[in-house]
């Protein structure tokens, strides 16, 4: 059987597109990748990065209410499956206590499942090889050991496969996620362990002065750590940064370890020199990774036209068009711009519809 529309990836642009498809009978079919450690560790798991932050307090309709309330919509809206994916946020020694927005895998669950309620299947399995020069398109997944599994044909897919954000790798550093370190300024900067706190934002393009300036918001004070004398990022932001009295640059440093203990989180950098200087550290409440993002597009070389960094070009303005007819792309992995939950969620919206006509006209 050929699938009218398949969907590839499941953070709020795959789900959202999944909803939109499902709803206009195109009974879809989801991708949404594989539950194993090393996706979990490389930045890409099931629901996206969403699934890796902790409170969402941007996307609209998620005012601030009591953790058990949360407890108790999740345990009414999902099934006993996924709700047990979430007993951490509710039950373990880290849980949420009081008032707070919703998490991110609450909200890529009850997506999940409102895609699910209208007739969505879901395969945990990730696509790893396609050919759109045949039509039907034809896509190969692998399942979690990584074994090619039979292929699937669609008349229409939507790409929806995201972007992680660059980490630099050091084990200090993965042992503080979600726990000091973050590499999403506007995702994280406001919650209340980053506020009036010393800050780090590693990183010299336009994401790292972006996410410094918007963090002066919150902290006493943003150390600005570049392994260079001079920014990359565009003159006027720069400017604009170095401008900012809570904008500290230290130059010619890089990130050596993360400091912390497991009450805490993090408490401290250690920054090293790339000039020869003596080590610094600092003591600081939060480390920001603004290093650059990298689209989940590998597995597409070759098959659809990208930019320089490995963005889906959308090839249409306002329409979530690729260089393949048929093949649309939805959320950050065409959008190294805005790269918000919403946005994300409204360019799934848009690619189902786009998907909706352009089979409609080809029928
Ligand atoms: P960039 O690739 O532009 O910058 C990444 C920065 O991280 C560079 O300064 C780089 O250093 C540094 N870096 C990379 N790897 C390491 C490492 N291993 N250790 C230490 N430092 C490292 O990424 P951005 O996310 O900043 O920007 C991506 C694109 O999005 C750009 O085109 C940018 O203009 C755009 N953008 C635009 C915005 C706006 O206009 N409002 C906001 C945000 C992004 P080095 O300079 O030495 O290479």
């Amino acid at each position: 059987m050929t699938e009218k529309v398949v969907i590839i990836g499941s953070g709020p642009a795959g789900w959202t597109a999944a909803i939109y498809a499902a709803r206009a009978n195109l009974n879809p079919l989801v991708f949404e990748g594989t539950y194993t450690q090393e996706n979990w560790g490389s930045g890409k798991p099931p629901g996206g990065q969403l699934y890796l932050t902790t409170e969402v307090e941007n996307f609209p309709t998620w005012p601030h209410i009591d953790s058990a309330i949360y407890h108790q919509f999740s345990k009414l809206a999902l099934p006993p499956d996924r709700f047990a994916l979430l007993e951490a946020t509710y039950e373990e020694k880290s849980a949420h206590r009081g008032k707070r927005a919703v998490t991110g895998p609450e909200m890529m669950e009850y997506v999940r499942q409102q895609a699910a309620n209208f007739g969505t299947r879901i395969v945990s399995q990730e696509i790893v090889r396609v050919d759109f020069k045949r039509r039907p398109f034809v896509l190969v997944p692998a399942n979690e050991e990584g074994k090619e599994q039979p292929a699937v044909e669609a008349h229409a897919v939507i790409v929806a496969t995201g972007a992680r954000a660059n980490y630099l790798g050091l084990p200090s550093e993965d042992k503080y996620k979600n726990r000091g370190v973050s590499a999403c300024a506007v995702c994280d900067g406001a919650l209340p362990r980053f506020r009036n706190r010393p800050l780090i934002v590693v990183g010299g393009g336009d994401t790292a002065v972006e996410e410094a300036t918007y963090l002066t918001k919150f902290a006493s004070i943003v150390h600005l750590v570049h392994r260079r004398s001079e920014l990359r990022a565009t003159k006027i932001m720069a400017d604009r940064a170095l401008a900012n009295p809570k904008i500290k640059p230290e130059w010619n440093r890089t990130l050596a370890e993360v400091l912390g203990n497991e009450k805490d989180g993090v408490t401290g950098a250690r920054l090293a020199s790339t000039v020869g200087a003596a080590p610094l550290e600092l003591e600081v409440g939060g480390v920001f990774l603004a290093i650059g993002h990298t689209p989940n597009t590998e597995f597409l070389k070759g098959q659809l036209e990208m930019d320089a960094t490995g963005y889906i070009r959308w090839t249409t303005p306002q329409r979530t068009y690729t260089s393949v007819e048929g093949v649309f792309a939805a959320g950050d992995v065409s959008d190294s711009y805005y790269r918000q939950a919403v946005t994300a969620a409204g360019s799934g919206c848009m690619a189902a519809l786009d998907a909706e006509r352009w089979l409609a006209e080809h029928d």
